[in-house]
């Protein structure tokens, strides 16, 4: 997101903020527009024709300074975060305040009709714990659900555009856990700049534009979604005002009576209508969810004990099963660490081939067993898969001079580490998805937020809710629609009212007991080599945090061929690691991470995409000049 700059920013007084905010209006006034000409609106004018909400402090991919930092792929988000912060309001407040306003601004990709995962450290109490706001399936599903009759895949993308792929959203009931469990605001008070935005409007950037039109066709499937994002028949221009009055009135529902309006209110039963009978134009039609109000109001957000790894002395908090991503990231860490042991030398000294080889096949190994053992069940072995232990048997594999064959033979996770573990290898890649979106907190007093949210695809289930405004998920394609490997038991078969498997990774990472780095990325199952790189990037090559977020990603998950962005695909490291039998593909993006690094002195260093999609939004309370 992000066009928009003012001239001159205006640095706001605290008293004009604290009463902004009190008031439910983001102190974010003056907006220039890229165009000289007036921004074309959409939507309905803006209540008493308010100008649309800005940001004041500018658009940037790295900002350092003190007083808390908030670090998001949008500006108007961001800057959200960082007024509640400013206002006094703590890491928690801030992060759930940047969410809302990110499920405006960023519609396609999280909002109420998704789910997340939440981290948070507790500086005082030196404790990390997590909510697992994913999605859930309606009691009916079971392992069938998406295979036809002669047990065959249904087709992906016919599920993703019905009713059948939207999971019970977990989103505003993780707002809720948050504020209830670390907050220092209402909740009311947090969603109110959201609100704001959606009715008052924000402009529209290039992403935002290309995201609607690359979802054009779908979205015009259902009349609803077109009429509220698609208004005059197409994507809202570059520069233009879009405003969301319906997500207004959803958002007020939820801040006067509360977020049972959607698990047990009149927003859950219209929600509920629209998954089960989705409306359609005339002549076409999709399938039909299951999903029931009783469903809605059993649906409860998990508080969890994160995945707990170490690497290089530091401890490595994730997100637990459901998700794969504390797992994937602290398998990938203990072996590169296993790496070093085995060749005898350092990730840290060696040239950039041979540190992305070793990455790969690091990355490679985490995802044969990711695919084999991490789903919503009973007895995921998830101490065992981040144990150092584990790492060494599999890192037995490993050369410095030639890739394994791909797909790698997942590993025993069984205690017993003696050598080489071998079983039946996994050769289908399960489905990733594109979209999603992670915010990075840190507040004055060192409590720190990672928090990553998404609706699935770019646009989710393309449905909308009628007069709510807001898009319904399509999580449950997450689920292996058949198991991976015939005959090897797929712990992420569909289930009654199970989760399905993400890649989520929100991480937090401590140092001798000190705050040291927040991080996540959206990206499908990308999510986890985007986080683990970033990690490396920082902590093994001595990249600074924007420097580690902005260097060249490569993406490999056990498949015969890996991803890479073109500096790496297409130049002389992709020659050198093509050389060493790795087959790559360039692929123009991966992720859209963003991170804060805390110094030593407490120095914050906020920090997000420089150019990927179309470039994230870092912002600290107090620049340093
Ligand atoms: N649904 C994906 C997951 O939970 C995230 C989607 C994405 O980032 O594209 O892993």
């Amino acid at each position: 997101m992000g066009t928009l700059r003012s001239a001159a920013p205006v640095r706001p007084t605290r008293r004009r903020l604290a009463a902004g905010l009190a008031l439910g209006v983001a102190a974010t006034l003056a907006v220039a527009t890229p165009s000289t000409a007036a921004p074309q609106d959409h939507g309905h004018p803006g209540r008493g024709g308010r100008p649309p909400v800005g940001h004041q402090l500018p658009k940037v991919a790295v900002m350092t300074g003190s007083g808390g930092a908030v670090s998001s792929v949008d500006p108007v988000a961001s800057q959200v975060g960082i007024d509640v912060l400013r206002a006094g309001g703590n890491a928690t407040d801030a992060a759930v305040a940047t969410a809302a306003a990110l499920g405006v601004t960023e519609p396609y990709s999280t909002g109420i009709g998704g789910g997340g995962f939440f981290v948070h450290y507790d500086a005082r109490k030196h404790r990390v714990q997590t909510i697992d706001g994913r999605e859930a399936a309606p009691a009916t599903y079971d392992e069938n659900q998406f295979r036809n009759a002669d047990g065959t895949a249904k087709d992906f993308d016919t599920v993703v555009n019905s009713g059948q792929p939207v999971g019970v959203p977990g989103t505003p009931a993780t707002w809720e856990r948050a504020v209830d469990r670390w907050g220092s605001r209402r909740l009311s008070t947090l969603l109110a700049p959201a609100e704001r935005i959606a009715r008052d409007g924000f402009v529209v950037d290039a992403t935002f534009h290309q995201q609607t039109l690359d979802n054009a066709e779908r979205f015009s499937t259902f009349p609803e979604t077109a009429r509220v994002f698609l208004p005059g028949g197409t994507a809202p221009a570059t520069g233009s005002v879009f405003r969301n009055p319906d997500l207004a009135r959803a958002l007020r529902l939820l801040r006067t009576e509360g977020v049972d309006a959607l698990y047990r209110g009149r927003l859950g039963r219209d929600l509920v209508a629209q998954v089960r009978n989705p409306t359609t134009t005339p002549g076409t039609s999709v399938a039909a969810g299951e999903m029931t109000t009783r469903d809605l109001a059993r649906y409860r957000v998990l508080d969890k004990d994160p995945v707990h790894s170490r690497y290089r002395g530091k401890d490595i908090y994730g997100m637990p099963v459901p998700s794969s991503g504390g797992t994937g990231v602290g398998e990938i860490l203990n072996l590169v660490e296993a790496y070093d042991r085995r060749t005898g030398t350092k990730t840290s000294d060696v040239d950039a081939v041979q540190y992305l080889h070793r990455f790969s096949e690091a990355s490679a190994t985490a995802f044969a067993d990711r695919n084999r053992y991490l789903g919503d069940v009973r007895g995921v072995p998830v101490r065992e898969l981040v144990s150092q232990g584990f790492a060494d048997e599999r890192s037995c594999l490993f050369s410095a001079t030639a890739a394994m064959p791909r797909p790698l033979p997942f590993g025993s996770p069984d205690g017993d580490y003696a050598d080489c573990g071998t079983a039946t290898a996994s050769g289908v890649l399960p489905h990733d998805g594109t979209s999603t979106t992670h915010l990075s907190v840190v507040d004055r007093w060192g409590n720190a937020v990672a928090y990553t949210s998404t609706i699935e695809q770019t646009g989710g289930s393309a449905i909308t809710v009628p007069g709510w405004g807001f898009i319904l998920n399509n999580e449950l394609t997450d689920f292996d629609f058949v198991p991976v490997t015939p005959g090897v038991p797929d712990p992420n078969l569909p289930g009654p009212s199970k989760r399905p498997r993400s890649s989520m990774s929100p991480t937090i990472v401590l140092d001798d007991g000190r705050l040291d780095l927040v991080a996540g990325s959206p990206g499908g199952a990308s999510i986890i080599t985007t986080t683990a790189q970033i990690l490396l990037g920082h902590f093994e090559r001595g990249l600074s945090v924007g420097d580690a977020l902005a260097a060249p990603r490569l993406s490999s998950r056990n498949g015969t061929s890996e991803q890479a962005e073109p500096a790496i695909a297409d130049g002389p490291t992709g020659a050198g690691l093509r050389a060493l039998g790795h087959t790559i593909t360039s692929t123009p993006e991966i992720g859209a991470a963003t991170a804060i690094d805390v110094g030593r002195h407490g120095l914050l260093t906020a920090a997000a995409e420089p150019t990927r999609r179309g470039g994230g939004s870092a912002m600290v309370v107090w620049p340093r000049r």
